[in-house]
């Protein structure tokens, strides 16, 4: 655990445009929209065209960068971050390998549209990645909490194998946030997150990023996304430089809450079983406490039925039923309604920033009246 560090980036976060600033700036970043740039001559040196560059972008890159410690590229999702890895570094013949408990879309994309031109996808476990080897892969890809389980795996471990195999380790690192982990101080090449979570944090943007300390990986990155034209917007990008600021104290409060809240649900009677990698007796906690700075704020519980799940989320006045994680709002979702391999009642909770105690004293009410 390193939480002073994490204290030094957030207080530079904030003052992060400051010595940029000339007198009457405005402190506040402002939005450029633009298209087209004022430029007679030669084009060189200067911003040119909306699809090559915006000083939004560079800015909330700046923060980025700055929190991964690493340069970072902003995308117009999560999907399109780990679709310009993908497409900017693989070739046919390449062979890959995935979570199988990650999140879905990955797996659906590779299997679609990787597989068609000729890269090979196979999945493992994420408790178990590291068991078979990663011999034979180019890249990869390991997703630690995974989405929805919060099953762990080890990355400096898997880092130092996969490299010992010639391949590069992606890491997504959504359910994280560069203060909860680092995988590319643990070992991992490039990291890619949907900052449409918590780093927005308020529901309202999808967004994402990739980061590498890698020049050859950000070159080509920077291109994929200058041709195939996968760019963010604008005002998108202004939202999440807004949301940044408050990363800190947000994911404060709500990993705190998720490590209060998840101890009243492991001693809940109508609560069958809990995953939490802050929980002492969890699987994950050994490797979590020496791998990660905090323990997130998703909560994974399974109650008795599908019927007492829903009751449980749309019962209790403090939770949005929705998918998706990382609002100030606290939000839930029974995670079989989309075919996720998990038991129908088993809910992917996301803390918000509400009030710990008023928070429970509200899901004990829905939980009460789910049980009936
Ligand atoms: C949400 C999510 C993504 C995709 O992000 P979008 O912004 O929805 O494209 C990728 N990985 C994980 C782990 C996620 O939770």
């Amino acid at each position: 655990m390193m939480p002073d560090q994490n204290n030094s980036r957030a207080a530079h976060l904030a003052h992060l445009r400051r010595q940029e600033l000339a007198k009457g700036d405005p402190v506040p970043l402002p939005l450029t929209m633009a298209s087209m740039y004022h430029l007679p001559g030669s084009p060189a040196g200067f911003k040119q065209y909306g699809r090559f560059d915006n000083p939004t972008w560079d800015a909330v890159e700046a923060m980025l960068s700055h929190l991964e410690e690493a340069p970072a590229l902003g995308f117009p999702s999560g999907m399109a971050a780990i679709s310009a890895v993908f497409f900017s570094l693989l070739k046919a013949g390449d062979r890959i390998l995935l979570p199988s408990d990650g999140y879905y879309t990955t797996r659906l994309l590779a299997e679609r549209f990787l597989k068609p031109i000729g890269v090979a996808a196979d999945t493992r476990p994420t408790a178990s990645f590291l068991d078979g080897g990663f011999d034979g892969y180019r890249l990869v890809f390991v997703e630690t909490p995974s989405n929805p389980g919060l099953d762990i795996c080890d990355i400096t471990a898997v880092s130092k194998a996969a490299h010992a195999a010639g391949a590069l380790v992606v890491a997504d690192n959504t359910t994280m946030t560069p203060y909860g982990q680092r995988p590319l101080d643990l070992g991992a090449d490039i990291l890619v997150a949907a900052d449409t979570k918590a780093p927005n944090g308020h529901s309202d943007v999808l967004f994402g990023h990739a980061a590498s300390r890698n020049a050859e990986v950000m070159a080509a990155l920077a291109e994929w996304r200058r041709l195939a034209g996968g760019i963010p917007g604008p005002f998108e990008a202004w939202l999440v430089h807004r949301g940044l600021e408050t990363l800190d104290v947000r994911f404060d409060r709500m990993c705190s809450s998720a490590e209060i809240l998840a101890r009243r649900f492991l001693e809940h009677r109508t609560v069958r079983s809990v995953r939490f990698p802050g929980l002492e007796n969890d699987p994950a906690h050994n490797l979590a406490r020496i791998q990660m700075q905090r323990f997130g704020f998703l909560i994974a519980l399974t109650l008795g039925s599908e019927a007492e799940a829903e009751a449980f989320i749309d019962g209790c006045a403090y939770i949005q039923p929705a998918t998706s994680f990382g609002g100030v709002h606290t939000s839930a979702e029974r995670r079989a309604r989309w075919g996720d391999a998990v038991a129908p009642g088993f809910v992917r909770l996301s803390v918000g920033c509400e009030p710990v105690e008023e928070l429970w004293e509200a899901m004990k009410a829905s939980l009460a009246g789910a049980a009936g």
